[in-house]
């Protein structure tokens, strides 16, 4: 074998050189690629108004986009993030109250998420700064956004049975064993507060301190109130009317309404698949702010 021409062997050495330098920058944009799906959240805000605009028919990209949600800070289960939208305090005009609204905390409940949509729309427009709002249209993502929406978090937790209610009846858990027969549909979780998405709802309300909460719900047709004191309980909001439920351990209502003294209207919208019309969408609204003015 004829010995090798110096300059040949350099040019050897340098496609190898080359080789490897590709190989090493390979490896470690794989790696950083893995870091960054691990440390961050999955999908920023527009990417959820993606998602959220695909599953609902009633709430469209841009009417999504245009509110510019903001994440909470936490992810769903699935690393979903929660949105939050502030409604704050205008300029030389002091709010009669901070108001927390929330709606899909139950995944299959569809209507109780767009119905939050269209009220958020009326704020964008409207808001004069009479109440300090903060609204989440979607507590519960991973239950609404998959195929088959399902009232449970990934986690088949029922979040409205998730909250921590020292000195209810018993504890969430044998509450669901004794009393629901274990139906899977009402499981508390564990424990209190196991999920991300009951942990952020009580990071939030200790960190707003809301006046009040509404909470969105479906199919019972009613109005709902959990509070120290029930006599100033909405009797109408919209179509909807004054029927007052028990309240179970873990749920908000006995967390945030009798726990922690926050008043919660639970409003249960009398379909879970259908929206109500836009002439009741507003009677709705006009009566919940007819009822906060009133009363905070
Ligand atoms: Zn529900």
């Amino acid at each position: 074998m004829p010995p090798l021409h110096p300059m040949r062997f350099i040019k050897i050495c340098n496609s190898n050189y080359h080789l490897i330098v590709k190989l090493i920058n390979t490896l470690l944009c794989g790696l950083l690629l893995l870091i960054s799906t691990n440390s961050q959240a999955s999908i920023n805000a527009d990417q959820a108004c993606q998602k959220i605009s695909n599953k609902l028919a009633s709430v469209s990209l841009r009417e999504c986009k245009v509110l510019k949600l903001k994440p909470s800070g936490f992810n769903s289960v699935n690393d979903f993030p929660i949105l939050i939208k502030e409604y704050p305090p205008l300029k030389g005009k002091k709010p009669k109250g901070r108001v927390l609204l929330i709606g899909g905390t139950h995944g299959d409940e569809l209507a109780s998420i767009s119905v939050v949509f269209k009220w958020m729309k009326k704020l964008e427009k409207h808001h004069s700064g009479l109440f300090h709002w903060h609204v989440s249209p979607l507590m519960n993502p991973d239950g609404a956004l998959i195929k088959r929406q399902n009232r449970l978090n990934a986690n088949s937790v029922d979040l409205n049975r998730n909250f921590e209610t020292p000195g209810a009846n018993g504890s969430a858990l044998t509450y669901w064993a004794n009393k629901t027969q274990r139906n899977k549909r009402r499981y508390p979780g564990e424990r209190p507060l196991s999920e991300p998405e009951t942990q952020w709802l009580k990071q939030e309300i200790e960190q707003f301190k809301p006046d009040v909460i509404i909470s969105v719900h479906a199919p019972y047709s009613l109005v709902d109130y959990d509070a120290p004191n029930r006599n100033n309980a909405p009797k109408r909001i919209g179509y909807l009317h004054r029927n007052l439920m028990g309240t179970y351990p873990g749920s908000l209502g006995n967390y945030a309404g009798i726990h922690l003294g926050i008043p919660v209207i639970t409003l249960e919208l009398p379909h879970a698949g259908i929206m109500p019309n836009k002439q009741q969408i507003s009677h709705l609204w006009t009566d919940l702010i007819r009822w906060l003015i009133k009363n905070l």
